[in-house]
């Protein structure tokens, strides 16, 4: 199937993901109707699909409204219960869709693989960073992350708030010798001041600046235990003590 994957933008820094084949259309977390229907009425499409990867009011907040207007079928692991690697059965749209679960930010949070190529993230990835751990499973949340990093590295990641400047500034100031995302750094700021949007992220890019998935490298225990004064020297504890670090920030 030849398919489309759009930003639509909503609230101050939510993207709701829309897919379709000028035809269809899917939407993953879909927080505001409105933004969504101006964009299915434009393009004369029908929704057939919401996915949702958590149940929070700024993912969710639009549901209601494109449920009753366009009987959409509606994906969650928090009213139903998904499966890890289970494959989504679709009507109508001719795409594989995969579960992840992802536990962690919250406990039933789930990604969606579309096409091994394509992976809605929701609150667990963002551009340079990930989400906060409103669980406390630190230890959940960091294989979360092991999940997505197992992944091809030419995965596209699509999360669900653009974050990326803020999560920049936190990187550089752990690391104010940051030469070798230098490059990368002032590309992901040229792209926001001239379309607002830093996103989809390759899973490479993230793999190779993104410090939440680096915590297995020794020179990111040195930079946050410099930062912490805590002795790091294990990846989940310099997980841990990253994520608090940026919880202050
Ligand atoms: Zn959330």
């Amino acid at each position: 199937m030849k398919y489309t994957i759009v930003a639509l933008r909503a609230l101050k820094d939510n993207y709701i993901w829309l897919i379709h084949d000028d035809k269809n259309a899917i939407v993953v977390d879909p927080t505001e109707a409105h933004v969504v229907e101006k964009y299915l009425q434009q393009h004369n499409l029908a929704l057939k699909l919401i996915l949702l990867t958590h149940n929070h009011a700024d993912h969710t907040g639009g549901v209601k409204v494109l449920y009753e207007r366009y009987n959409p079928e509606c994906i969650d692991n928090f009213s139903q219960q998904l499966a890890d690697g289970q494959i989504l059965k679709l009507t109508d749209l001719d795409l594989s869709i995969k579960v992840l679960l992802t536990p962690g930010h919250t406990l039933e949070h789930v990604c969606y693989l579309v096409d091994n190529k394509h992976l809605f993230c929701g609150d667990t990835l963002f551009g340079m960073g990930c989400g906060r751990v409103f669980t406390n499973d630190f230890v959940a949340m960091y294989s979360s992350l092991s999940k997505i990093k197992a992944l091809p590295e030419s995965t596209l990641c699509y999360p669900a708030h653009e974050y990326t400047a803020n999560n920049l500034r936190f990187i550089t100031s752990l690391d104010s010798n940051h030469a070798y995302y230098q490059d990368y750094a002032k590309y992901l700021l040229m792209k926001l001041s001239s379309t607002q949007n830093s996103l989809p992220t390759v899973l490479a890019d993230e793999l190779r600046y993104n410090l939440f998935l680096r915590c297995d490298d020794p020179h990111v225990w040195a930079m946050v235990s410099a930062k912490s004064g805590e002795l790091i020297n294990d990846e989940e504890s310099c997980f841990v003590a990253l994520r608090q670090l940026r919880n202050k920030f």
